[in-house]
Order: structure tokens, then sequence, then C-alpha cells
């Protein structure tokens, strides 16, 4: 006979709210080995002892099949002294003080789980909080490490015996489910009017009622509440945006299953593999025509951004309901999503006529995630539900940093050793909520990862909230260029080495020389960056005026290259403006009187957009470049493009703007120029990086910032840096947008402090 052996074993990863010590307690029982497995600050350890075939053969499965949400970053283990153990058990959590371990996301309900609540001889039969070690909330009922009910929100509820029953049995799918609810025990709903006044029935019927006749429900899900509407009803959908007070920026909808979705949208199978993922984002689709799906639901666009039921709520809702839903963050315009249900009653009750409330405290806002795919991969518009707080790997060790992000789209990020801790969404930061919002998630992060800062790192903007809230910190501060933090970001989101070529075309960024850069080659790495070439300095006259009304940026652009030329010739953009405000803008320009001088190609879009008459004034951030995009997207297999011309490091594009002028005077078709103009900027990435690329012998490019969300430049920019034979890489992990420019910056800031 074998003499026996014991092994220490530690488990870090996502091993925690995943079914794992169930697994392990499992697999141990059935290879008869004793001893026991428990949850720390850090993860899982296991004390384990037997005969040393069973112990190998326990290893072997620990490693290759644990439990499906389990994500393994290591196993260590170690001999110990037999001691003898009678059985196996899992032990209460050992907390302490410094140990950290990752978070698991919230996990979409998992099949198991949907056959039980669709099950009428079900005990849980329609119970909308039902969940499994599989399924269920994570991150948003989470307080405290280690992660026990007792520092969930869901510790208010006490289970009955049966659920309890259930949490204690090692074969059970809900042993140890933290959140383990049911009907007899768990949270529960209440469906009321605006006055908070009760609506009697069967809450989701009732909800599922009144969604048909047309009225606006905010419904608390997981990270808080969304705004729902029937999706086909125009007059429904309009009545949101008014009260919303959002004019034209499009909608999300949730259907109930991947069939509906494929009603409304041509789904590709990376896209549905994503729709259907543990993750269960928003993804951009295209839509097809005709659509039963309300026009104003997303006015003039190509893309639908859709997603599948992610609770059991919103099952039982979709189904009930037998619509599309409108789901939208349920906030005032553009402050934090709302969480609350006394918040929710006081701040939503213009918008929404009922509210779907429930019991169950929602410990941290965690708003919708936003997903496409591109370059056989998917790319994250938006980071939240289901992605953070799962962090982004690191290729180097890194100190304890704390980098606040950009202001617009905010994500802050904290990193130490191998990982990013890249936050979910925040949003923009421009009012008080939405910084309140930032601070507190700040706070959260530090406790959940036992982290304390040992430098911090801000954008060079000096008006940022986010860089006036990091100088305000006792910590060593780090300011750093915009347009760098993006292209770190992308080359950190791929792993790459530095230095790389980085494209960075974005709406603005603050420059080392204090204009604001938005076209931006330049080659980069954690230490600094060299601008190789930029497009050249215009005027935008009026700065945030020019933003919200693109003829301006047209009219400035041609006045600043060509004087009084064009004024004369009926072209839209001076149409538009009226011959006043065409002389403000030309004293403007003339005078540099609130004229800021950009180099940023997301205004170049905007200014062909209003050149060419397709969009003058815009209702939402990109509006008059997603229209430009739009009407290239009819000739996407078009090859012709316009000329940009290269002057030292200087991008010209007087030439450029005299074709498209030349082009509308002979009447060609404003798709045809609106995809000249596309290929002609990824031509002009395509010869720019050559050009770095063979004066520095390096061939690989990173793509960032918020124009790459024009899928049509993404697409030809990657085709014309392949064909010159570059590598190139978008970003996958973090957003392109301002939302990626936190791991950037803290990448940036650990070198510059010293930090490998
Ligand atoms: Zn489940
Ligand atoms: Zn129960
Ligand atoms: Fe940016």
């Amino acid at each position: 006979m074998e003499l026996p052996c014991l092994l220490k074993i530690k488990v870090t990863g996502i091993v925690q709210g995943v079914g794992f010590r169930p697994f392990v307690y499992r697999l141990a029982s059935e290879l008869g080995l004793k001893g026991w497995v428990r949850n720390t600050s850090e993860g899982v350890e296991i004390e384990i002892e037997g005969e040393q075939g069973a112990l190998d053969e326990f290893l072997r499965h620990l490693r290759s099949e644990p439990p499906s949400m389990a994500h393994i970053e290591h196993i260590e283990v170690s001999p110990g002294e037999v001691k003898n153990y009678k059985d196996f058990v899992i032990k209460k959590s050992s907390p302490s003080p410094d140990g950290y371990q990752l978070i698991s996301p919230d996990i979409a309900t998992c099949q198991d789980c949907l056959l039980e609540i669709f099950d009428p001889h079900d005990r849980r039969y329609r119970y909308p909080f039902t969940n499994c070690t599989n399924c269920g909330p994570r991150f948003t009922v989470l307080e405290d490490l280690p992660y026990d009910r007792a520092r969930t929100t869901m510790r208010h509820f006490k289970m009955c015996p049966e659920c309890q029953r259930e949490y204690d049995d090692p074969l059970s799918r809900r042993f140890h489910a933290q959140p383990n609810a049911c009907p007899a025990c768990g949270p529960q709903l209440e469906l009321v009017d605006s006055q908070g006044r009760a609506v009697e029935g069967d809450q989701i019927a009732e909800a599922a009622r009144l969604l048909g006749e047309g009225k606006v429900l905010a419904v608390k899900g997981l990270g808080g509440f969304l705004l729902a509407c029937d999706a086909t009803n125009e007059e429904a959908v309009n009545s949101l945006r008014r009260r919303k007070k959002r004019p034209g920026k499009p909608f999300a909808l949730m259907v109930s299953d991947i069939t509906e979705a494929e009603k409304l949208c041509v789904v590709l199978p990376l896209e549905k593999a994503l729709l259907l993922s543990s993750n269960s984002p928003i993804v951009l689709l295209e839509k097809k025509e005709p659509c039963p799906v309300a026009p104003s639901v997303a006015p003039g666009l190509k893309y639908l951004g859709l997603m599948l039921p992610y609770t059991p709520l919103h099952h039982l809702l979709l189904r009930e309901a037998g619509l599309p839903l409108v789901m939208t963050s349920g906030n005032l315009s553009e402050e934090p999503i709302i969480s609350d249900n006394d918040e929710a009653l006081r701040r939503l009750s213009g918008i929404a006529d009922f509210f779907l409330l429930h019991n169950r405290e929602i410990a941290s806002r965690y708003d919708d995630s936003v997903a496409m795919v591109e370059d056989n991969g998917h790319s994250l518009v938006r980071r939240a539900r289901g992605y953070a707080p799962y962090p982004i790997k690191l290729a180097y060790k890194s100190k304890s940093v704390l980098a606040c992000g950009g202001q617009e789209k905010n994500t802050f990020c904290l990193s130490r050793d191998n990982f990013a801790f890249v936050s979910q969404h925040i949003g923009d930061l421009d009012n008080f909520e939405t910084l309140a919002h930032f601070e507190e998630t700040i706070s959260l992060y530090e406790r959940l990862f036992r982290l304390h800062p040992e430098i911090i790192a801000c954008d060079m903007h000096p008006d940022y909230l986010s860089t006036r809230w990091a100088k305000e910190q006792q910590l060593e501060c780090f300011s750093i260029q915009h347009h760098q933090a993006h292209v770190v970001s992308c080359m950190v989101d791929n792993n790459l080495k530095p230095p790389v070529i980085g494209v960075a075309f974005d709406g603005t960024g603050y420059g080392s020389d204090g204009k604001l850069w938005g076209g931006e080659f330049m080659v980069a790495d954690y230490s600094g960056f060299k601008r190789a070439f930029h497009l050249e300095y215009l005027p935008l006259p009026g700065g945030e005026a020019a933003i919200k009304k693109p003829y301006r940026i047209a009219i400035g652009y041609l006045y600043a290259l060509f004087g009084e030329k064009f004024f004369s010739e009926g072209l839209p953009p001076f149409e538009m403006a009226g011959s006043l405000e065409t002389r403000i803008v030309e004293k403007q320009v003339e005078a540099s009187f609130n004229t800021p001088l950009t180099s940023s190609f997301g205004r170049l879009f905007d200014g062909v957009s209003a050149l060419i008459g397709l969009r003058g004034e815009i209702e939402y951030e990109a509006q008059a470049a997603i229209d430009l995009e739009v009407l290239a997207s009819t000739l996407e297999d078009d090859e012709d493009s316009y000329e940009f011309e290269l002057d030292g490091d200087n991008i010209r594009v007087g030439h450029l703007l005299r074709e498209i002028v030349d082009d509308l005077k002979r009447g060609v078709p404003r798709a045809k120029i609106a995809i000249k103009f596309h290929n002609g900027v990824a031509r002009l990435i395509g010869e720019a990086c050559s050009k770095i690329a063979s004066d520095t012998g390096l061939d690989t490019v990173v793509l960032s910032g918020g124009c790459f969300q024009n899928r049509i430049l993404l697409r030809k920019s990657l085709c014309s840096l392949r064909e010159r034979s570059l590598k190139a890489f978008i970003h996958h992990q973090v957003p392109c947008n301002d939302g990626g420019l936190s791991l950037g910056q803290a990448a940036i800031a650990n070198f510059l402090s010293g930090g490998s």
C-alpha cells in the first residue's frame, strides 16, 4: 500500500463566485481524498491528502476542467506533512488584510436557470432573481471580499430551508451560490406608478401590458435602472426621447432571443457568439431593411445596438411583452445611471410612467457594455457589465498606480503586479453626479483590490475634472499626453513590445504645444513619443460652437486655406450659416478670437460632412462624421480616393478640400465624395506609416482614438496598412475612444516613475 502524501495548493484567478469550491469538493470526494478547501482574499486555498496517484489525478482535473465561469491565473503546489484528515470539507473563508484576488463580472443567466424559470413545475417558475454558481449578479452585489453572502447586498435576505439545503449540498448547482434565492426568501418585484402607488396583479404581466400600451417603464436591473418602451412604437420612442432630452442619439434594444435578433439585423457567426456569451453585451449589428423597429430608435443609422436578456427579469419581461424593447440607461442626459429606488422615483418620474422596482440593493453602478465585431474579433466601444472589473493582463510588473483617465467616457485604471484593473464606464465628467460616481468607484476598487496607489496619472489637459482631481491628491502626479496614452493603450491591449508606430485620430486631445491635437502619427513607447506627422493646424471658429455646428468648421477651413475664394459659390456650409454668421466666422478666424487651432481628424470628418451639405449641426457627439460614414457605406467597395499631401511633418488638406468642392460643383453624388474621402484617409494612413516604417525600421502599427469607431475607416485603414506589409492592430479589451485612455496612462506613469 502506498503511503499518503499531503499537498498545499493555492489557486488564483477568478475562482470565487463561480462554483470553484464545490468543484474541488466533488473532485476530492470522487477520488477519495481528504482535507479541506476555503476562499481567501487572494483566491482559493486547498489542503489535500491521499495516495500519490489520486493526487496527480486531482491536479490534472483541477487544471484541465475547472467550472466554465472560472478563470485560473496560477496554481501553486507545495508538499506538506500528512495530517490524517478524516473527510473533505469546505472551511469558512479567511480574509487577510493585504491579499487580493480577481473578481468576477456579472454573468448572464445560464441555460439551466432559464429552463427553471419557464418550467411551471419548478419552484422558481417565473422567479426574476433566479441564479446559480454559473450565473447571476457578482460585482454589482459585492461590497467587500472574500466573496461570501455576508459581504454582498444579499445579506439582507435570509435563505429559506430549501435554499439553504441547496446551498449546503455539494451536489447542487447552487452549492455556495452566494446570491441564491427563491420566491419564498429572495428579493421581490414591485410595480408602481410615477407617484409611487402600487399596481395590483402579476407584476411582470402588468409591466408587459403597460409596455404594449406604449408606456415608458423604468426597470431596475443589475447595475442600475434601464428605461424601456416598445421599440416598434414610434410615438412611445419619441416621447422617451423628448422626456429624456435626447434628440438624436441612438437607443439600444433588447430582444427576447437570437431568432428575434436575426429578424431585425444581420447576425454573423462571431456576432452571434458575442450576443450569446455570458458577457452578453450590446452588439452593434447591421440593420436589415425593411426593419420593423421604429425609425426614431436609431435615426439614419446603419447599425442597431442589440442585446439579449441577461437576467431572468429581462427574459420574463421580453417573452411576456412579445416585442423588441428600447433599453437605455436610466439617467438624465449625461448623468450616471441611477441605481437606487428612491433616487429613481425622484429623478426619473418625469421620464417613466411606471417603475418596475426590486429590493435587492446595487453595490456598484454598472452600465451595459457595447461591442462590435471587426478584424475577426470583438472590440469594445463601452466596457462595463460583463467585463469590468476583470483585469487586463500586463507584460510588466506594475507599481500601484492610479490613472484617472480623460474627461469624456471616463474610466480610471488601477494597476498592480501584472494586472490593470480598468474601471467600468464612468461617463462624461462634466457634472457633479458623475464626479461623485468617479470618486466612489475609485474607493470601491481600492478597497476590493487592496490597492494603495503610490503614484497617480492624468491627462495633460488642465481643465479636465479628472486632471484637477488627480492634482489634488497627495501623490506624485504624471501628466500624460492624450494621444501617447491612446497609442500605448492599444499597444498594451495587444500585448505588443514598444516602440510602435501609432495612429491616434480623435476629436480633441491636449497637445504638448497647448494646441488641440487629434490627427497624430507618432512613434511611441512608455517613456515618450515622437510626433512624425500631424494634420496641419486649422482654426476652430468659436471653439465649442464649431463642434456643435460643423458648418463653422467647413467655413473656417476654407477661409484659412483659400481666403474668400469660395464664399460666393453657394456651397452648403455658407447656406447653412447665412451671411451674418459667415462674416462672424471670418472675423473670428482673422483675429484668432476664441478660435483655437486644431490638428483633429474628427473635426475634419465633421467639416467634410458639412461641406457637402450632409449635416451642419449636430445633436450628439460625432453625428456629422457618423452621417458621412453611413453615406460612404453605400459605396464601400469603391476605391477612388482623394489625396492628402505630406509637407515636412504636416499633412496638408487644401488640395483635398478643393477636389471635394470641384466634385460638388460637377454634381458628383455625395456618397461618392464620402467614400473617396474615407479612402483618402485610409491611403494617407498607409503611406504615412510606411514612411515612418522605412525611417525607423519599425513595422507594427496601432490604430487608436475615437475616429476608429468608424468601421469603414477602420477596415480600409487595416487593408491599406497590410497591403504595405505592415502589421496593424486595433483595440479589443478596452475602447479605442477615451474610455481606453486610463490604461495607457497607467502604463506610461509606471515607467516614468522608474518602474519596469
Ligand atoms: Zn444559472
Ligand atoms: Zn428560498
Ligand atoms: Fe481621445
